[in-house]
């Protein structure tokens, strides 16, 4: 299929552009770069240098695309900064996620595929995790992210655009050649590997108070490469709703440090931290529905394989792109 990527050379979105081109489909990336890398997208898809706030150059590059799916990658991540700055997160995720949509609408496009997060539940009475249960998030990014789920369905009634919206939980992991490269790097694996690789000297450990068995916070780590192929699912015919994706096992803070020291055989110091602000302690998804309706099935579901394939990927680019 003809499709378009938007923040395809970002850190998921350049992992299923690679798995797209493998899969025999003619993908155009769409990327401002702002947080993205040109090297990270893979040389068998066109690449279009653009923004979405930029209405024009969206449309231009579905129509030069002839995108019939778009998958919809592109947006702010960060959680803290989300509650300091919750402007440019209503304005990237939600107001350029309205040009885009409107540029959809115009140029035919039949289905987009959304990344939304396990952030929009908020703090769940219980896990893991099913779809249908109440989305309170407790930070701005969560909601931005809520309301373009919101704004898809409207999408949908009024014009007839299907789409498949992924829930992710902690996507982690790397392929032979793309990997995580974030340029404020604020994820637990990522930074746990950068003191096994030297350039960091401890690990923070937020929070030790936690009402878990270790008393740090609990969470369900997926492999990049496995998020890439439940993508490539969506764009089967009939396919559409809403997916949780996880492993539907969790890991404390302090268990992923320690499978970070046995793959790496490295000594990794720790410093204890007070909680980060809007950290829930616990969250595990049910990815049962992905499973028995999409027919997904994750090939690198381990914590240890998952740590494994991002240590190979840092040490081979231990200054990113
Ligand atoms: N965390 C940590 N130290 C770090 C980064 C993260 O203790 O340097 C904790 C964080 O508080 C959370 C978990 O690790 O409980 C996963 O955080 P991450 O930012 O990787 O993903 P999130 O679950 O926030 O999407």
């Amino acid at each position: 299929m003809n499709i378009l990527v938007a923040g395809g050379a970002g850190y998921i979105g350049s992992v299923f552009v690679e798995e797209a081109c493998n899969a025999g489909h003619n993908v155009t990336v769409f990327d401002s770069l702002v947080e993205g890398h040109r090297a990270a997208v893979n040389e068998r898809a066109r690449f279009v240098q653009g923004d979405l706030a930029d209405r024009a150059a969206t449309s231009q590059a579905l129509k030069e695309a002839q995108a019939e799916a778009v998958f919809y990658f592109a947006g702010f991540i960060m959680v803290g900064e989300s509650m300091t700055e919750p402007g440019k997160y209503f304005r990237n995720n939600v107001s350029n996620g309205i040009e885009l949509l409107e540029a959809c609408i115009e140029t035919g496009v039949k289905k987009i595929v959304f990344s939304s997060t396990a952030a929009v539940f908020g703090m769940p009475d219980r896990v893991p995790i099913e779809e249908d249960f109440p989305k309170q998030p407790v930070n701005a990014y969560g909601e931005s992210k809520l309301m373009f789920e919101t704004l898809l369905e409207w999408y949908r009634k009024i014009h007839g655009l299907n789409y498949v919206v992924f829930r992710y939980f902690n996507a982690a992991g790397a392929s032979a050649s793309r990997g995580e490269a974030h340029r404020i790097e604020t994820h637990l694996i990522p930074n746990i590997l950068k003191v096994a690789l030297g350039q960091k000297e401890n690990c923070a450990i937020f929070g030790t108070d936690y009402d878990t068995p270790d008393g740090t916070c609990i969470r369900d780590y997926i492999h990049v490469l496995d998020l890439a192929s439940s993508h490539l699912l969506a764009l089967k015919e009939g396919v559409s709703g809403s997916f949780n994706l996880g492993n539907g096992e969790g890991y404390s803070v302090r268990e992923v440090i320690d499978t970070c020291r046995k793959v790496t055989g490295r000594d990794i110091p720790v410093l204890e931290e007070p909680r980060r602000a809007g950290d829930p302690p616990r969250l595990i998804a049910s990815s049962r529905k992905a499973i028995t309706e999409l027919g997904w099935k994750p090939a690198h579901p381990t914590l240890e394989e998952i740590v494994t394939t991002a240590w190979h990927w840092h040490q081979s680019h231990p200054d990113g792109y």
